[in-house]
């Protein structure tokens, strides 16, 4: 274990363990299933940014603002307050935590097709990513230093080990074949009691992954110095000790 000054704190991981790990990849790549199991493996905080986006989504649609107008949506993700809870006993429903808008539970609610549809829209407003961003390099920041309450952080989205956290110890990009991340992504939904059908999620997930790599601000891509993880032909737990291993090589 690396010590650290509260003047000097490193955040990457110059020697010892990586306290940063970023997880960056397209739609249904499995990044938040892993990153949470890996998490949990470390005891770091797990924290999985496509939330943020979701929830200024949620607002949006909720309160009328038009997603397509650029400055008001600058105004609603740079106000909106969003919080990030641990499920208590009673929210046994399979949330990995509680999402929250101005208090108002909206875990399952980010979660639906019209948010799917218009997310990447949001998160294409440079304004919406430079507010967002900010708060989320923050909190890693704090955790990735071993000034927070865990020793450190895995944090997953698209633009994690490219623009928000470039430091981090380990970036990891994990892809899959496009009929294999729509696959699973109707698996959750039909054990989420949802009727789907396969072709439109498929068709909404190349949708998405188009939007997301080819707009102009912080675009989806790999990092330059990012380990590929393909997962298509992998299960959950052969990937999360993937990444353990490469958390433990990091730091030998
Ligand atoms: O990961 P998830 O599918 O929940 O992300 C929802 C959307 O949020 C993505 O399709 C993308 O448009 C946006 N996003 C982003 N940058 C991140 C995380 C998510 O642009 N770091």
């Amino acid at each position: 274990m690396r010590t650290q000054t509260a003047e000097f704190p490193d955040p990457s991981s110059s020697a010892g363990e990586p306290t940063i790990i970023t997880i960056d990849g397209p739609a249904a790549s499995g990044k938040s299933t892993i990153g949470h199991a890996v998490a949990d493996a470390l005891n770091y905080l797990f924290f999985d940014t496509g939330v943020m986006y979701r929830a200024v989504t949620r607002a949006a649609l909720d309160r009328g603002v038009n997603v397509h107008d650029a400055d008001a949506l600058a105004r609603l993700a740079e106000t909106i307050d969003i919080d990030i809870a641990p499920p208590t006993p009673d929210q046994d429903d399979g949330r990995q935590s509680t999402i929250l808008v101005a208090g108002e539970d909206v875990t399952w609610s980010i979660r639906a097709p019209e948010v799917d549809q218009n997310v990447s829209i949001v998160a294409a407003n440079p304004r919406v990513r430079q507010a967002l961003s900010a708060k989320q390099r923050t909190i890693g920041q704090r955790y990735g230093s071993g000034q927070a309450e865990k020793p450190g952080i895995v944090m997953v989205g698209r633009d994690i080990g490219t623009v928000v956290l470039p430091e981090a110890g380990l970036k990891i990009y994990m892809d899959a074949s496009a009929e294999e991340r729509a696959r699973r992504r109707l698996l959750d939904l039909e054990a989420r009691g949802k009727a789907v059908d396969y072709q439109q999620v498929l068709a909404d997930i190349i949708a998405r992954d188009r939007m997301d790599s080819e707009r102009d601000h912080s675009p989806l891509r790999p990092a330059g110095d990012a380990v590929i993880i393909d997962t298509s032909h992998m299960t959950p737990a052969e990937v999360v000790a993937a990444v353990v291993d490469l958390v433990r090589q990091a730091g030998s």
